[in-house]
């Protein structure tokens, strides 16, 4: 990294101590934008990467509820506003036990470019809570959401910030945080919340958008190669509804995706995950791979602890969580036959593991381009609940697969015009990054 950008990304490791996760996912960015620093000087001599870096609000609250056994509890709420150049603040809320402020941060941080990428009128953001929902009963799940929103409504609205799922974070937790907004203001307003259900605001197709939408990127991806994912071996991590849905895309394409995977352990299913028995397992009974295991038969084997990343495959697609890909294991996929990622979770390959892939010129699309699906279908419903419309799942796909496909294209375009073809984080990151520099520029000192 050149002098200038290394100075100012360590005065931001300054100002943050501590925070790893963001300090990773700025680095990650700069290393990208020497090349546009050095061609554009007016962005530097405006501090545009100083104001980028600085959340325009960060916000931590308590968050007091009652168990079932009738005991207090105290958690921490988190929602950073971390820019509105494009749009109001748009990101998930994350409800995990590792959620802290340097994870938020990393993720609203990632949220910026992501949504730049995808065209659509959203600036970014992110919250969450050190909330553990597993194992806590629907009655605690809801008062931890009451409580959480009691004090978050005051910051988000429709035109302000608008909050959506992520881990921990799906259709039930989003039904309960907008039945208390409701309530505290006494308006319904379909757009201060994106994950709705359908009958009450939500978008067709966004349970499946940021699934779906990782595969669609990896497709592309291919495409340039002459590849498809027919007869591909695809591994997956995570059981999540991200990797749920990306799965079922995969095989939708010809694919065999062999493996998926929770905190516990992972499966490996010669014959292709049943994705319709993980469904009801994952999201149903809200069980464990462990399950899916002893219920499918004689063609699955399941590990208990170890990674899914020492099954080998054509296609990766991380959907589980942050940094769960290291470079030891970048090297044995690469070893044995990988030919491309697609990001499904945020950051989840660690820079190590990101430098492997592009060594081995491995086609590696970033989170940021690939599992943009999923925001980009929260801008298609909060389009869907401006308009008091609702479109039907072919036209809400159809629109989903061109905004993947244009981010394929942009990122592409991207890295060639700045002289790295068919690199995608440099391709993702200057773009995302240049889309939203100039709308600040445009917005004076903000
Ligand atoms: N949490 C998702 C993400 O990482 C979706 C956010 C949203 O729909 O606002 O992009």
């Amino acid at each position: 990294m050149e002098a200038g950008l290394l100075s100012i990304r360590d005065d931001v490791f300054r100002r943050n101590p501590g925070e790893v996760e963001f300090h990773q996912a700025v680095t990650e960015v700069f290393e990208s934008l020497e090349l546009v620093t050095q061609k554009h000087p007016h962005y530097a001599e405006a501090a545009i990467l100083q104001r980028i870096c600085e959340p325009e609000r960060q916000i931590i609250f308590r968050v007091p509820w009652v168990n079932d056994a009738g005991e207090i509890q105290i958690n921490r709420g988190f929602r950073v506003e971390f820019n509105s150049a494009l749009g109001p603040f748009k990101g998930g809320l994350r409800f995990h036990p590792s959620v802290y402020l340097g994870i938020v941060k990393f993720l609203g941080f990632e949220q910026i470019f992501k949504n730049a990428l995808t065209g659509m009128p959203i600036g970014g953001g992110k919250g969450g809570s050190d909330f553990d929902p597993r194992g806590k009963s629907d009655g605690e799940v809801m008062r931890f959401c009451q409580s959480f929103m009691t004090e978050l409504y005051r910051h988000i609205g429709e035109y302000t910030d608008v909050p959506a799922g992520d881990i921990g974070v799906g259709g039930r937790e989003i039904g309960y945080l907008f039945g208390q907004y409701k309530r505290i203001t006494n308006r319904y307003e379909s757009g201060v919340l994106t994950g709705k259900g359908i009958g009450w605001g939500g978008s067709l197709v966004r349970p499946e958008a940021t699934g779906y939408g990782t595969v669609l990127f990896a497709q592309e991806m291919l495409k340039t190669r002459g590849q498809t994912f027919e007869g591909q071996r695809v591994i997956v991590s995570g059981a999540g509804n991200v990797a749920i849905n990306a799965i079922e895309k995969a095989q939708s394409f010809g694919a065999t995706v062999l493996t998926a995977s929770d905190s516990s352990g992972y499966i490996v299913d010669e014959a292709g995950i049943d994705v319709e028995l993980l469904r009801q397992i994952k999201e149903v009974e809200r069980g464990r791979v462990a399950d899916y295991a002893q219920r499918r038969g004689s063609s699955v084997s399941y590990v208990d602890g170890g990674s899914v990343w020492d099954v080998d495959g054509a296609v990766a697609l991380p959907c589980a969580t942050q940094n769960e890909l290291d470079e030891d294991a970048a090297i044995r996929l690469v070893k044995n036959g990988l030919v491309a990622v697609a990001e499904g979770a945020n950051m989840p390959s660690t820079s190590g593991a990101v430098a492997v892939f592009q060594d081995a010129g491995v086609l590696f699309g970033p989170g940021k381009a690939a599992n943009a699906g999923g925001v980009a279908t929260s801008a298609l419903e909060m389009q869907q609940n401006a308009s008091r419309d609702a479109w039907s799942f072919d036209y809400t796909e159809k629109r989903l697969t061109e905004i993947m496909v244009g981010i394929h294209d942009r990122c592409a375009a991207t890295a060639e015009e700045y002289g790295q073809p068919g690199n995608y984080v440099v391709g993702a990151n200057i773009s995302g990054f240049v889309q939203v520099a100039d709308a600040m520029l445009a917005q004076g000192l903000i």
